[in-house]
């Protein structure tokens, strides 16, 4: 659990209402043991920026696998501490873990425990159980890793749907009829293809329209198909949200580091760029709700064995920074914190995502400073970033959790 503290900090507030980033307001933020009490006009501080920088609500990353869990066996790439370090370094002052753990979370007896390690971490942090048969707790989120099921018709998901109604289940939607196909296939990108993705939303966005009664959460949509699919059933007033990730919105299969090309497996691939254009614009829109990592802590060795994912809670701030401009003040703020904040409130009771009264005392600082991601200056165990060489055009100056200025540049 992150420390509490008293802070003043004056600048330039980033607020929803702002047409754009020029246009926003000085203010001196007070936070009483980690919380807003007051937002008042400019009367200086304990930390003042200048007008080039803008104070937002701290990132919140939907998506990170922060790998550590009872058996302790994945420690040696990343734990809640070092996870923490690497999400402070990018803004990120709350995370929500993913439940592929060697003894994942999907008993009561299991979760708690590994809740007790989570509650270490620097930043704050919610626990995904595993979605299995049937929810164990009704308080907890829950992740739906659809490729690693048997193949399933849209009636059989439904019926799952059923037995999590009222729950928040985030769904890794990749097809496993269509990967069992595809299971021979040369590359991993063949083996991965976009069919498969875009029929696990097909059937899955079926089955809610069947079984409406949970928040259906579709995980790091990469195939530009599936934003007209999602456009719709929001039209169609059907609880769904989505995310897009990082790696998908930097990088596609042509622009990837060549330096890089033996670690570039991901699940779902990497694509074309006419989807990331498809996935920058549907974040514009708001078809795509949020901005996460899918942070995937491999090190360099895992990584040449075929191991898929990429960390990215380092490089989160730095690219995020660059979304100002393509996207509007109101739709950074829900892209990075204001969606979250929805889950946050939900899990944890606390008000995320907000510079008012009331709300959490975590804040990032921006820079319009371009900056990268620099080897020495990794905080995520594991070693290596796709993102070193990158050059993005704004940076993290300093993030702040619960009160307590964890990081400055
Ligand atoms: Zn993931």
């Amino acid at each position: 659990m992150p420390a509490r503290g008293d802070l003043t900090i004056e600048g330039r507030v980033l607020a929803p209402s702002a047409r754009n980033a020029g246009d926003c307001r000085r203010a001196t933020i007070r936070i009483a043991a980690g919380v807003i009490a007051e937002v008042a006009p400019p009367r200086g501080g304990d930390m003042v920026f200048g007008d080039d920088c803008l104070i937002a609500p701290g990132f919140i990353d939907l998506h990170a696998h922060c790998r550590e869990d009872p058996s302790g066996t994945q420690t040696h790439k990343e734990d809640f501490a070092s996870a923490g370090a690497a999400a402070i370094a990018g803004g990120v002052v709350a995370l929500a873990d993913m439940p592929n753990n060697p003894e994942p979370p999907s008993t009561p007896e299991r979760y708690a425990a590994k809740r007790r390690l989570a509650d270490r971490a620097p930043v704050d942090v919610v626990l995904f159980g595993l979605a299995e048969t049937a929810p164990f707790r009704d308080d907890i989120p829950y992740k739906l890793f659809l490729s690693e099921r048997p193949a399933c018709s849209e009636a059989e998901l439904a019926e799952l749907f059923r037995a999590f109604a009222g729950t928040w289940l985030a769904v890794h939607a990749e097809d496993p009829a269509v990967l069992a196909e595809r299971r021979g296939a040369a590359t991993h990108e063949e083996r991965r293809p976009r069919e498969a993705e875009i029929a696990a939303v097909a059937k899955l966005l079926a089955a809610l329209r069947a079984e409406p009664r949970l928040h259906l959460h579709i995980c790091h949509v990469s195939a530009g198909e599936c934003v007209p699919m999602l456009r719709a059933a929001k039209r169609e007033g059907l609880p769904v949200s989505a995310e897009a990730c990082l790696h998908h919105l930097v990088f596609d299969a042509e622009t990837f580091p060549p330096a890089l090309r033996a670690y570039r497996n991901v699940n779902p691939p990497l694509r074309t760029k006419a989807d990331r254009e498809a996935l920058l614009e549907a974040l514009r829109e708001g078809v795509i709700d949020a901005l996460a990592t899918d942070h995937a802590p491999h090190t360099p060795a895992e990584k040449e064995r075929g191991a898929s994912g990429f960390p990215g809670l380092d490089a989160y701030g730095a690219f995020a920074a660059g979304l100002l401009g393509p996207l509007a003040p109101a739709r950074f703020l829900d892209a990075t914190s204001g969606f979250a904040a929805g889950f946050m409130r939900r899990f944890t009771g606390e008000t995320f995502g907000a510079i008012a009264p009331g709300a959490v005392g975590s804040l990032v600082v921006l820079a319009p400073r371009p900056s990268g991601v620099r080897k020495q200056s990794y905080t995520t165990k594991c070693g290596w970033s796709p993102y070193a060489g990158c050059t993005f055009p704004g940076e993290v100056r300093t993030t702040i959790v619960r009160g307590v200025p964890a990081y400055r540049r």
